[in-house]
């Protein structure tokens, strides 16, 4: 009868720390106590896989960015600015280095585990773990598909391998026009020139003449090219890695819904559909689904013009 007790008792033990670490609830939990009792705590990227992947989590603004970014090294600024959140004691456990080291570096960890994703991963894990999980799930993996082989201890290193990724890819892309367009409204919170009252911006406008071609900012596949009364005729660009760009108020789309389209290739000519003061662009960069300002992944920035078109 004692045995039995203690049995039932090992029982609910173990389904406690399983609902604990193992289920949304438990991570809701977690998070609730952490923010009561003011420890850390890893259940932010555990429970993002329930809902918009490994690309969740809560973003630190990206360090700014004395050069511009040559694209071979575009992952490893990512892995700077992922690295940048860790405190000064991991800092130095990781290396300082710099982003064009850790370019060299994950290029090398990259060749030998066969993918990005699994280089990322051995940077901020290990290589062992990242290695174990490529041969469980191949070398084609997702950092998803990767980090469900590692135990929860490993949830916020891996947070920061998919912010990594993100950063990398957003350092990566181009511009949708010439670098001489002029920004005739930044992002930020502002007066909204139509609506009235203080409302974020949520992205840059770009003054340009009706039918200037509009370029995709990189490789992607197109999720959305519809019409609505507050945005016109949008384009948005999925380009992976919780990476994607948003394109307003066009006068014609070039493109299709579900269609891949490379870096550079037009995709609008611009206008000035739905709710605008003047033909512009309304430019958006959005990381795992936040709004950000494009300028921050750019070191050579297009000028600001005195503030008048806009959205
Ligand atoms: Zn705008």
């Amino acid at each position: 009868m004692k045995r039995l007790a203690a049995a039932e008792l090992l029982a609910c033990l173990l389904s406690l720390w399983g609902a604990w670490y193992h289920t949304p609830a438990g991570a809701i939990v977690r998070i609730a106590s952490a923010h009561l009792f003011g420890f850390r705590t890893s259940a932010r990227p555990l429970l993002a896989y329930y809902g918009a992947g490994v690309y969740g989590g809560r973003l630190a603004p990206a360090p700014p960015l004395p050069a511009p970014v040559p694209p071979a090294q575009a992952l490893g600024y990512g892995a700077w600015a992922a690295a940048a959140q860790l405190d000064e004691g991991e800092r130095a456990q990781f290396g300082a280095a710099s982003p064009a080291q850790l370019a060299a570096q994950l290029r090398a960890l990259s060749r030998s585990l066969g993918s990005d994703e699994a280089a990322v991963l051995a940077l901020f894990c290990g290589e062992e773990p990242a290695r174990y999980a490529r041969d469980k799930e191949g070398s084609g993996a997702s950092l998803e598909e990767l980090a469900r082989q590692l135990p929860p201890r490993y949830a916020d290193r891996i947070g920061l391998a998919s912010q990594a990724l993100m950063l990398g890819s957003a350092y990566a892309l181009g511009w949708p026009l010439p670098q001489s367009v002029r920004i005739t409204s930044p992002f930020g919170v502002r007066a909204h020139p139509l609506l009235g009252g203080r409302k974020l911006h949520n992205g840059v406008d770009l003054g340009v003449p009706l039918g200037t071609l509009v370029r995709a900012a990189g490789e992607g596949v197109v999720r959305r090219a519809s019409s609505d009364s507050l945005n016109g005729r949008t384009v948005v660009l999925d380009h992976g890695r919780g990476v994607a760009t948003i394109y307003c108020h066009n006068e014609d789309l070039l493109v299709r819904e579900g269609e891949r389209v490379e870096r550079g290739q037009p995709i609008a000519r611009s206008g000035n559909s739905g709710r605008s003061t003047g033909p512009h662009l309304h430019y958006q960069l959005d990381l795992a689904g936040e709004p950000v300002d494009p300028l921050r992944y750019r070191a050579d920035k297009p000028k600001v013009a005195a503030l008048e078109a806009a959205d």
